[in-house]
């Protein structure tokens, strides 16, 4: 039994109020993946990098008890490359660059020993690769939870309907909601897009928290106030690693389970935004990961 997840495994630079960075690690599968390794100890990537990508760049997640046979390597070409820059309000970016390189025509191999996973999260990539990746499981896994970006509604609507027919839990930003179902309130468009396919709908609201909606019922999580964020790059990826994480080690699936994989994600993506890319969920504790836990369990408790 395994937990796989598929998506970019990258190259950043990023810009933000506090500072800068040459190319360092990014992309979504590696922010996911870094942060499932602590709840869960089978944690399985499919991802392409080039040859540039390196050793001691894949050993981070090998460190992290991460299997990487289902990373391609590339030799001759040259890893995805993403380069954004925060504006002031740390929540809204302007991306200087993306440059596809090896996902361009990225096929994913699914290795015989990643056959059995019982859970699947389909990072951000394009929908077409979502689905060749879930099509190529044998068996579908149990909870199957998907991740994707505006980016991918503009350019491949009818591929990412196609692929929402086959999932159990998409996770999208408050925009994202509205533009993929149409609807400005929320709530709307929640029941919009659970007609399309998933049962279960994570809309993420950035610095005010997450809505979780499925079974006739609604859970809002806040986000932890932060007095410094240093740098949101990979917090809503960190978040459905988190996510999907909690739900494999907890081995059940329902509402309530759900309510806290929903803070286990928020209390994870509050310790990604501290330092500069992944660095943050490299050397974290399971002690700090249950402490913030309780943060927000205290932040939100009160009697009446
Ligand atoms: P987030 O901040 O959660 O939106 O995730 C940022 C990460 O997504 C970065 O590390 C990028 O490498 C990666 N990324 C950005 N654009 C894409 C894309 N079009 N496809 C796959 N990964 C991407």
């Amino acid at each position: 039994m395994s937990l796989i997840i598929l998506g970019s495994v990258a190259f950043d630079a990023l810009e933000t109020p506090f500072g800068k960075t040459d190319k360092i690690v990014g992309g979504a599968a590696s922010y996911a993946a870094l942060t499932a390794s602590y709840l869960y100890n089978n944690v399985k990537i499919i991802s392409v990098v080039g040859g540039d990508f390196g050793s001691e760049n894949l050993s981070k997640f090998s460190q992290r008890h991460i299997d990487i046979s289902g990373i391609q390597v590339k030799n001759e070409e040259k890893s995805f490359f993403w380069s954004g820059k925060y504006h002031n309000d740390m929540n809204s970016r302007d991306t200087l660059i993306t440059e596809l390189n090896v996902l361009e025509n990225f096929d994913p191999i699914i290795p015989a020993s990643y056959q059995d996973a019982e859970y699947i999260l389909l990072g951000n990539l394009s929908p077409q690769v979502q689905l060749a990746a879930l099509e190529r499981l044998h068996k579908r896994p149990k909870l199957v939870v998907l991740d994707t970006m505006n980016f991918w509604m503009d350019i491949a609507m009818e591929d990412l309907k196609k692929v929402l027919k086959k999932i159990d839990v998409l996770t999208i930003n408050d925009e994202e909601a509205r533009q993929l179902s149409g609807q400005y309130s929320l709530v709307k468009a929640a029941e919009t897009i659970l007609k399309m396919g998933p049962s279960h709908l994570i809309i993420k609201k950035g610095e005010h928290g997450a809505l979780l909606f499925g079974e006739n019922q609604l859970f809002a999580a806040p986000a932890l106030p932060l007095a410094d964020v240093f740098d949101p790059t990979g917090a809503g990826d960190t978040f459905a690693g988190g996510f999907i994480g909690y739900l494999a080690q907890a081995k059940t699936i329902n509402f309530e389970y759900m309510k806290s994989a929903v803070i286990y994600g928020s209390a994870l993506a509050s310790y990604c935004v501290e330092k500069f890319g992944t660095e943050r969920l490299e050397n974290l504790t399971l002690a700090e990961i249950k402490n913030r836990v309780s943060l927000f369990s205290n932040l939100t408790s009160f009697n009446i």
